[in-house]
Parts: structure tokens; C-alpha cells; sequence
């Protein structure tokens, strides 16, 4: 099967599925091979080509998932986030960059593009405009992150997508934080989506790997990179991923409804200073996320009072796991001032609205209310 007319979890389930020709086994069989046949051929196929039979089948999986006609698979998030950019950049070249971009980016970018002579421009802010102020004779590319970490800010697809046409700009999103099922930008005119499927793809904390989705030519040009870089997955990681997709869909649909759930909890909690989460009304951009996501995602971050200390209250909870990752079933946070925004002085963190109490949380599947009963328990230990 491989339409993508069909709804979320039959996608999830179904497309790119390979059929057991010879035992009629229920799921894709795993190709292992490194080595195939060149004679007689219309493929000649070679992992690193990403094109064995599980990589050409999950492809089509991720493509159906983004409403794209194409898609590749990849060894992690940054293979298809560093290969994608660089795909469309030649020296010269400047590209756009939101403000708050994954950390994995950020250092990519700064630690590496100078070296290629690309030149780079971040925002201020994440409104349309912050882009456009951006914008110069040689800008190739604007790259986008929305929801963004750890605020959970909320850019206008359609605005960026419209100002990059005008300028002849080609737009890429890391989609990671939504996921294909809560958000498929291309349906807003963004060119080219991103996903580490190490977060919700694979969403059982198991399974480190990249996507990228967009045009047959668009994703031909990736392609050509992308052999010559070699951020290829392997076979059995593919085969893994792709079972994991299969429940993709009632998994983030599950932590959508956990995390509005907190959300709403944790916002009438009088220990907690504020609550950053699309889905709540209070949110300044709810309107916007309602316009341009089916679901508000399982993330969201919450401040702590400033009595409470945010490493106490970390190491107080049972359930909740303090975690560098996300997007697992399992329930985890982390405190962005001490891991991810480590390394920026006080002052930016302050300007970016980062507090030293801010936790981020990654919803999982738990029951809400042993979630719930986790946070009262860690909050009156720490008083
Ligand atoms: C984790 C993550 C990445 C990088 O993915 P890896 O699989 O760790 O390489 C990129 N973007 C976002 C938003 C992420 O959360």
C-alpha cells in the first residue's frame, strides 16, 4: 500500500509496507545485504545509495506521513538536518536561521559553516518579519524550528513560506518538537521538512535517526550529498524504526491529550510561575497553533517559583526522569540552564526568557494522574 490518501494510522501501519512474497509473514521482512546484483537490475541498490528494499519502503512511510512525494532516511537527526542544509548552500551563500534553533544546529552552524564560506544571519524573535529583517541579495535558505525549545514558540508557516517565495528563498523546518502528526508543514508552503526520528518517530528511547521529506527533486538534490557524506541508517535500525512508526500516531495523539492535561494542571498550581504550552489559551500564539497544528504536541516547560530549586525538585520525582532526550513514551524533564543553555552567559539566557528555574517536560503516555501526583509529591518534598 502506498497512497497517501489514507488517514493518519492506516499511514502510520500500512505504507511502505514490504510483502513477505515467500512465508506471508504479518510484517516487512529485514534485507540485510550490503552486497546486490548489478546485472539485469533496474536498481542498483547499496545502503549508503539509501536505497535497499527497508530504506526505499520507510522512505515512502515518512513521505506519505509529510504530504511529500519523497523522503530520505538517515543515521540521526543532525545527518538530515547538516546534509539538508548544506544541500541547497554553496559558498557565497547566506542563509536565515530562527534565533532559538536546537542546540545540535546551532553548533553545526557556527562551528562548521564558516568554514564552507557560507554566510549566517539569526533572527530576533520568531515573528515573519524577524525573518524578513534577515533576508539579503544572497540568501539561499530560511530554516525554521517551530514549536521551538525550550519555549514553545510558534512561527507562522504561511507567512515565512509567502515571504521566502517572494525572494526566490527555499524554506526548511526542523518539524522534530510536532511531529508528522501534529503538523505537516508543507501543507503551509514550506519546501523541506526535517525530523530527528530519534524523538517521536521512534519514541521509545531506542533508536537514534534522521528524516527528511520534500519534492522528488528537492530530495534528488539531497540524495546527491548525501552518498558522498554517508549518513546512511542501517538496515536493522530502519526495520526498527519503521515498526515504531507503525504506532506513531496513537502515541502522540495520546501525549497530546496528556500534555494539555499538565498543562492545564500545572498552570493552576500556585508553586509554578508560569506554564509555556501552544494548546493553553493563554498562550500568545494559541491561535496560530490552532491554524497550523491538528494537535498541540507533548511538550511544554513550566518555571518554578523562585523558592524552589529546580535541581531539588528534579531529584525529587519517582516517575518523571530527568533526561537529556524527549519524546519517548515515558515521561522525562530537563533543566535547559543547566544542559542545553549551559554554555550561554546569565544575561542571554535572561534576554531569551530562560529562566534558571524553567523545566522542560516531555509528556509521555503514563496516566495523567499519577503524572499529576508525581509533581504535588516532588513539590512538598522541596518546600
Ligand atoms: C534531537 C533533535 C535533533 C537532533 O537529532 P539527533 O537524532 O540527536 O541527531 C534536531 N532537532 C531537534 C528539534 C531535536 O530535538
Amino acid at each position: 500500500m502506498n497512497s497517501n490518501k489514507k488517514g493518519l494510522n492506516t499511514i502510520c501501519t500500512h505504507v511502505g509496507e514490504l510483502e513477505d512474497k515467500q512465508h506471508k509473514g504479518a510484517v516487512s521482512p529485514l534485507y540485510m545485504s550490503t552486497s546486490y546484483a548489478y546485472e539485469d537490475v533496474d536498481v542498483k541498490r547499496y545502503p549508503r545509495y539509501f536505497n535497499t528494499p527497508n530504506q526505499e519502503g520507510l522512505c515512502k512511510k515518512v513521505a506519505a506521513l509529510e504530504h511529500a512525494e519523497s523522503a530520505l532516511i538517515f543515521g540521526s537527526g543532525m545527518a538530515a538536518v547538516s546534509t539538508a542544509l548544506l544541500a541547497f548552500l554553496n559558498a557565497g551563500d547566506h542563509v536565515v536561521l530562527q534565533q532559538t534553533l536546537y542546540g545540535g544546529t546551532y553548533n553545526l552552524v557556527n562551528e562548521e559553516f564558516s568554514k564552507y564560506g557560507i554566510q549566517y544571519s539569526f533572527t530576533e524573535g520568531w515573528h515573519a518579519d524577524a525573518f524578513e529583517a534577515q533576508i539579503k541579495e544572497n540568501t539561499k535558505v530560511i530554516y525554521i524550528e517551530t514549536p521551538s525549545n525550550p519555549l514553545l514558540t510558534i512561527t507562522d508557516l504561511e507567512a515565512v513560506a509567502a515571504l521566502a517565495k517572494k525572494h526566490g528563498i527555499i524554506t526548511l523546518i526542523d518539524n522534530t518538537f510536532a511531529s508528522p502528526v501534529n503538523q505537516n508543514p508543507i501543507d503551509f508552503g514550506i519546501d523541506v521538512v526535517i525530523h530527528s526520528a530519534t524523538k517521536y518517530m521512534g519514541g521509545h528511547s531506542d533508536i537514534c535517526a534522521g528524516a527528511v521529506a520534500s519534492t522528488a527533486e528537492n530530495i534528488e538534490r539531497i540524495f546527491h550529498l548525501a552518498k558522498n557524506f554517508g549518513g546512511s541508517l542501517s538496515d536493522y535500525t530502519v526495520w526498527l524504526l519503521e515498526r515504531s512508526m507503525k504506532t506513531m500516531g496513537i502515541r502522540v495523539r495520546a501525549q497530546n491529550e496528556n500534555a494539555l492535561e499538565m498543562a492545564y494542571f500545572l498552570d493552576e498550581l500556585i508553586d509554578i510561575e508560569k506554564v509555556y504550552y501552544p494548546g493553553l489559551p493563554s498562550h500568545p500564539e494559541y491561535d496560530l497553533a490552532k491554524k497550523q497544528m491538528k494537535g498541540f504536541g507533548g511538550m511544554l516547560s513550566f518555571e518554578l517559583k523562585e523558592n524552589l530549586d529546580s535541581s531539588k525538585f528534579q531529584k525529587a520525582l519517582n516517575l518523571i526522569k530527568p533526561s537529556m532526550s524527549l519524546a519517548g513514551v515515558e515521561s522525562t524533564v530537563i533543566s535547559p540552564t543547566q544542559t542545553s543553555h549551559a554554555l550561554m552567559s546569565a544575561e542571554v539566557r535572561a534576554e531569551q526568557g530562560i529562566a534558571d528555574g524553567l523545566i522542560r517536560f516531555s509528556v509521555g503516555i503514563e496516566e495523567a494522574e499519577d503524572l499529576k501526583e508525581d509533581i504535588l509529591q516532588a513539590i512538598a518534598l522541596i518546600k
